[in-house]
């Protein structure tokens, strides 16, 4: 249990950021619920992580997309001229 409390800021922000890309094992999880409930820095910083990967999503769903083979072509057009 006082493993658990161990867990440092950095090693905290670290689960925030590795958990949206993997689970976390059990004891990692556990980890983290405790310094989070310990740790209004660390909270914060999970809000605005979660916030941000929210823009994202929201910008790469609205980004138009991009052919590159006609960027390619209009690249190699420019420079022949
Ligand atoms: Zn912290």
């Amino acid at each position: 249990m006082t493993a658990l409390l161990r867990t440092s800021c950095r090693e905290a922000t670290r689960l925030i950021e590795l958990r949206a890309l993997q689970p976390l094992t059990p004891r990692e999880r556990l980890g983290l619920f405790w310094h989070l409930r310990i740790c209004a820095a660390c909270r914060a910083y999970r809000k605005h992580s979660a916030a941000i990967d929210h823009l994202m999503v929201r910008r790469a769903d609205d980004a138009p997309s991009v052919d590159a083979s006609s960027v390619e072509q209009a690249v190699l057009r420019r420079i022949s001229e």
